[in-house]
């Protein structure tokens, strides 16, 4: 069978002639079409050879086509094409299967539209002695919709999102790290927070220029997101301080992960306008175990509270000569005391 036609009428066995069964078809389409044209959505009867049978006026001006001009050539394919390959267009899938059909913004083209999408609905067609004789589909025209939803979803990633670095803002990652603390403690596996700061940051902007100092923040913040795992939330906190998420990450975990990213930004080349502008990082982590907790009363306080950890650890990092890691953890052993308070 080519691609682009029909299965031929045979193959669809019946004890009545392809005429036969048009004629039902076309008589089917006249008794209910009463019912048929309270339709808002264009619609047509197809017989089985894929030849359109009758349509409402909606679907004319669907497809920017004369009544008459349909009746002079009336194969579905001349005045519709979709997305969906030519053997499997709509009315072969509901001819074959049998069965009723909807297929959600497809892409189409008509004479009048090249970029339509179309939600199309197809019920096949019986005789009273229960043969198939065609489909009825229903084609309603979602191009608008299904523009105002791309728009939607971009003004969502907006709201959600840095400009500059393209990672989530800190109101969503905070949101995030509260969701994820109740799901580390339903889970029972531990959760760590890591913050980072450049270091001598200002020094990059007094040296190299402003613009300069956005090219290193979007590049780190590209770095970052390529060595986190998927599952991985990573947020910009603000000028040049990023707080990352790691599910599922105990304390030595997050020692790796943290020193991997600081020896790798250490290591990276960043240049702009053909200068190479050195850059290192100070990280702080704080580690969450869920072992002995049954629940937690206030995520959110929870969070707060490990990202000031966080920054506690930072602190340290930057005390101790910069481009370092600390954990939270350690200090608290160390001092042996409860080091919440940043001094
Ligand atoms: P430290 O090692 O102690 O962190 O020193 P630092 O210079 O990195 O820190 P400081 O807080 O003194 O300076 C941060 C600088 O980051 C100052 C500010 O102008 C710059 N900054 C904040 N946001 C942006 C931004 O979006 N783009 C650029 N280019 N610079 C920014
Ligand atoms: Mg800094
Ligand atoms: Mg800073």
């Amino acid at each position: 069978m080519p691609n682009n036609t029909l299965p031929s009428q045979n193959s669809f066995t019946s004890k009545h002639s392809s005429e036969e069964l048009k004629i039902d078809l076309v008589k089917w389409a006249s008794e209910n079409s009463s019912l048929l044209e309270i339709l808002i959505d264009a619609y047509c009867v197809v017989d089985l050879a894929n030849n359109i049978v009758a349509v409402n006026t909606a679907f004319t001006v669907l497809c920017g086509e004369s009544d008459r001009k349909i009746r002079k050539n009336p194969h579905f394919n001349n005045f519709i094409k979709t997305e969906l390959c030519p053997g499997r267009c709509p009315t072969i899938q509901v001819i074959t299967s049998e069965k009723s059909l909807r297929l959600d913004e497809v892409s189409a083209t008509t004479k009048l539209d090249q970029n339509l999408k179309l939600t199309i609905s197809g019920v096949p067609i019986f005789s009273d002695t229960h043969e198939l004789l065609g489909c009825l589909l229903t084609l309603r025209d979602v191009t608008a919709e299904s523009k105002l939803q791309i728009k939607y979803d971009e003004k969502k990633n907006d709201a959600i999102t840095d400009g500059l670095t393209h990672l989530y803002n800190k109101v969503f990652t905070e949101e995030c790290l509260s969701k994820l603390l109740k799901g580390s403690v339903r889970t029972k596996k531990p959760l760590t927070v890591m913050m980072g700061d450049i270091d001598h940051f200002k020094h990059v902007n007094d040296t190299f220029g402003h613009l300069a100092g956005d090219h290193v923040l979007s590049s780190v913040a590209h770095i970052l997101q390529e060595t986190i795992r998927d599952s991985d939330i990573a947020g910009r906190f603000g000028g040049e301080e990023f707080v990352v998420i790691l599910g599922n990450t105990p304390q030595a975990g997050a020692l790796i992960f943290a020193e991997r990213f600081r020896k790798l930004l250490e290591s990276t080349q960043i240049t702009f306008e053909g200068k190479h502008i050195p850059i290192t990082i100070s990280l702080g982590t704080s580690t969450f175990i869920p072992e002995s907790v049954i629940q937690l009363d206030n995520a959110e306080e929870k969070g707060k509270q490990m990202v000031g950890e966080c920054d506690i650890a930072l602190y340290s990092s930057k005390a101790n000569g910069r481009n370092k890691t600390t954990q939270f953890e350690a200090i608290k052993t160390e001092k042996g005391i409860d080091p919440t308070t940043k001094k």
